[in-house]
């Protein structure tokens, strides 16, 4: 999710630029895929660019349950500073002190994009037993299927195999 800010880092402190969003974010380093809609304003700050971002996501998810693929929608307020790489006048790489790597930047290209951002806060979003919905019912351990789409037989089955066992211990022998 790109945003172009060459003239906005030409611009004094303080000046703003509103964008509206909606568009799907891949982070290649990672599974990660969501479609976000939402609103983004930019304002110049000293050296760089504040993002104040508000924006519904609609994420992948796989159930930790039913392994199911489904669908999480979670709102992301995002609120980062991004520092220009390098500056925009003289082409030379900025001494940005104090400003360590956990920073977002914008590229040589003054392009500030947001979908790392989008990524991490959506990361904080999820939970670790992610569940399809509030009661999914699992696979069966036996036969693999789904239980919110299907039956099966397998526990009755056990339980005839089990009853089965037993009648026969108590078969009379000659
Ligand atoms: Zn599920
Ligand atoms: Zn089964």
């Amino acid at each position: 999710m790109d945003f172009k800010v060459a003239t906005l880092l030409k611009a004094s402190s303080g000046n703003k630029k509103l964008e509206s969003v909606s568009s799907t974010i891949k982070v290649d380093r990672s599974e990660f895929k969501c479609d976000v809609e939402g609103s983004v304003l930019l304002t110049k700050t000293d050296v760089g660019v504040w993002v104040s971002a508000y924006l519904s996501a609609k994420i992948d998810r796989q159930c930790g349950n039913c392994l199911d693929q489904y669908v999480e929608s979670v709102g992301l307020g995002i609120e980062e500073e991004y520092f220009p790489l390098f500056n925009l006048v003289t082409g030379e790489r900025n001494e940005l002190e104090g400003i360590g790597e956990d920073n977002f930047y914008i590229g040589e290209d003054n392009v500030l994009d947001l979908s790392d951002a989008v990524w991490q806060y959506a990361s904080l979003h999820s939970s670790i037993n992610s569940k399809c919905k509030e009661y999914c019912k699992g696979l069966c351990v036996d036969c693999g299927i789904n239980f919110n789409k299907e039956k099966c037989n397998c526990r009755n089955n056990k339980k005839n195999t089990k009853l089965a066992a037993l009648l026969g211990s108590f078969r009379p022998t000659d």
